[in-house]
């Protein structure tokens, strides 16, 4: 048998045994890593100055009379803070509303574009499209959610330095309009863009340009993804799972990466 033909042999049969295979056979069978992005809800959680911080209104922890445990809390919070999406609705007035965005695009393949190294921790530092030599993943023009890494992580535990807090006014990095003008316009596939930072627009922006072009096509954000660990930059699936609350502007957020623990090759 000549190479060409074992090989397209193989690549039928991995086909079909992926296919006979149920997904509940696939997520179990150890070949991916489940890879959390999302920074806890509590007392340290990072909010938008005059948003309403996490809080648990309401505590309830004892033993009762009977020996057994009782615990129960009510909270309450702002939609954005911490890990969480943005609707379109947020800033479009006939936009969705975080109850309303479609499963599909919530569970769906992840590129992230690392440019931790160009950032290299300056708060003052904007993406253009000359970073990305004018490129970017973008999934092969199939449907994705794209996360910009500015490898702000570090800092989410310093809320001082993770906002850059200087009297009134805030300074992190963030995106150009041109490249949320460029994502809209040449790379209609995709459904979301994330950012391990406050906003997807520079701290020091004070009319939220970029959140006007993304949200305004239609597609959500993410902001304060947590970066704790190494993530592949394609080849993952997003779960992208806010509280759905119906008629949200945005929304706390667990955030999920399902990855193959190896490359398969056809990447
Ligand atoms: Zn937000």
């Amino acid at each position: 048998m000549s190479y060409l033909t074992s090989v397209s042999l193989c690549f039928l049969l991995c086909t079909y045994i992926l296919a006979d295979k149920s997904l509940n056979e696939v997520l179990i069978n150890g070949d991916y890593d489940f890879i959390d992005l999302t920074y806890p809800f509590d007392n340290q959680t990072i909010y938008w100055p005059d948003s309403q911080e996490f809080q648990f209104t309401k505590k309830t922890a004892m033993f009762q009379r009977d020996g057994s445990w009782y615990a129960s809390n009510d909270f309450t919070a702002g939609e954005h803070g911490g890990t969480h999406i943005d609707a379109p609705y947020h800033f479009l007035v006939d936009g969705l509303q975080v109850g309303q965005i479609p499963l599909n695009k919530l569970i769906i393949p992840l590129i992230i574009v690392d440019i931790a190294s160009k950032v290299n921790d300056d708060p003052n530092f904007v993406l253009y499209k000359h970073h990305m030599d004018y490129m970017l993943n973008d999934n092969m023009g199939k449907p994705c959610l794209i996360i910009f890494k500015f490898g702000w992580s570090k800092f989410f535990w310093d809320k001082k330095k993770y906002l850059g807090i200087n009297n009134d006014q805030l300074n992190f990095p963030g995106l150009s309009a041109e490249v949320a003008e460029w994502i809209v316009s040449s790379y209609k596939n995709v459904v979301g863009v994330g950012v391990d930072v406050a906003s997807v627009d520079p701290g020091s922006s004070t009319d939220f340009p970029v959140h006007k072009i993304l949200l305004g096509a239609g597609l959500y954000n993410i902001e304060n993804v947590y970066f704790q660990r190494h993530i592949p930059d394609h080849g993952c699936t997003a779960l992208v799972m806010p509280m759905k609350i119906a008629k949200g502007t945005g929304a706390p957020l667990r955030l999920v990466a399902i990855c193959p623990k190896h490359k398969p090759e056809y990447f």
